[in-house]
């Protein structure tokens, strides 16, 4: 047999969904100012990072780690306030979460149900596990149509709704009605995605003792701690435990347990760094605002949205590149986000040279 059409034959047993995705980009920052993932721009302070590399060394290695990561879930409902009544499972990342989410409810006829445009692994993870996915379109202002929603709730019966608050790439929070009425009307379990809560101080956490089919999702990795992987997912206990069932043994790793235990026990850094953010926020939203080639879009994340209103985004995202300053490109010719870029919230220094590309990016076309 040829070595090709070996591989061929292989290839056919890779389910055609799969074969047809491209694989999740992540863009290489080629060692510039790096503001396209979300990332928060400050590190730990130096006593606080030697503090931890000693606790670091004292990890046992040669051990598995706790499988239910006891210490590290009790420090996590203390400090994050999860209600005494709620459980708690973990994730190596929201991302491992969505997908236990997807793999715990799939049926040839199971459905997820999210808003377009959001954020892109809930519909990733729908195709991996053979979910039927269904993104129902916000309006204009990146609002959710209560009508179309109402619709395909009724069409669809989702297991699964996931909502992003705030929503990622839009930044913008949902009316807190609405998703109450979503979370009534749902026949399954409805995900508070609350990824950028550090920003947003709005939460659903406290709503879970009201609504049985209610969970809530957070990460770290907005937080400062993205290199960690700990992503948490909190609800009623009957339902956590099932989740937990298709949780792996040990996706919780020792040095992950050890140092997100370590840092969140000193969580008024992250706090002091997420105020500090939300203030730049402000500042670069108002310095933005001021650019007339430029629709801003409103922020309660830690990262803005924005439409070139003349001339081509693209190019646009190419000059602030060449000028040293990695952003995102919604890549979008028409539609809701035609035109549009996304900017992470930085440092000062690194949001001053990103206004400072900005401004040379749009007087060039
Ligand atoms: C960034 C982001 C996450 C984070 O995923 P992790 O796997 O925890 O890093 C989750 N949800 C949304 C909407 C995000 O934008």
């Amino acid at each position: 047999m040829s070595e090709t059409s070996h591989i061929e034959a292989l290839l056919r047993r890779i389910r055609p969904e799969i074969r047809s995705l491209s694989a999740y980009q992540v863009a290489d920052a080629g060692g510039r100012i790096k503001l396209d993932a979300m990332e928060n721009p400050f590190r730990l302070p130096v006593a606080l990072r030697q503090a931890l590399a000693s606790q670091l060394a004292e990890a046992e290695l040669n051990r598995y780690p706790d499988p239910a990561a006891v210490r590290l879930t009790e420090t996590i409902r203390r400090t994050l306030s999860v209600p005494d009544e709620a459980a708690i499972v973990l994730g190596n990342g929201s991302d491992e979460l969505i997908q236990m989410l997807a793999v715990a409810v799939a049926a040839p006829d199971a459905c997820l149900l999210s808003f377009e445009p959001g954020f892109v692994m809930y519909r990733m993870i729908a195709e991996f596990a053979s979910l039927q996915y269904v993104g129902v379109p916000l309006d204009e202002h990146f609002r959710i149509d209560m009508a179309l929603t109402r619709q395909a709730i009724e069409q669809h019966r989702p297991a699964l709704i996931f909502i992003a608050y705030p929503n990622n790439p839009s930044a913008n929070l949902y009316d807190e009605q609405v998703i109450e009425e979503i979370i009534r009307l749902a026949p399954g379990l409805v995900i508070l995605d609350e990824a950028y809560h550090p920003f947003a101080q709005a939460s659903f956490l406290s709503r879970l003792t009201r609504y049985d089919n209610l969970l809530v999702m957070r990460t770290v990795s907005k937080l400062g701690l993205a290199g960690l992987r700990l992503g948490l997912l909190c609800g009623h206990p009957a339902l956590i435990g099932e989740i937990d069932k298709v949780r792996l043994p040990y996706n919780i790793n020792v040095l992950t347990q050890v140092a997100a235990t370590f840092v969140l026990d000193n969580i008024d850094v992250l706090d002091q760094q997420a105020a500090q953010i939300r203030r730049q926020r402000e500042e670069l939203l108002q310095a933005m605002a001021a650019m007339p080639s430029l629709q801003v879009f409103p922020s309660q994340a830690n990262f803005i949205l924005f439409r070139v209103l003349h001339g081509d985004a693209t190019a646009v995202f190419e000059r602030i590149r060449d000028a040293g300053v990695l952003i995102k490109n919604m890549k979008a010719d028409t539609g809701p986000l035609a035109q549009c870029l996304r900017v992470t919230v930085g440092s000062v220094e690194e949001n001053a040279a990103f206004l400072t590309a900005l401004e040379a990016a749009l007087s060039a076309t």
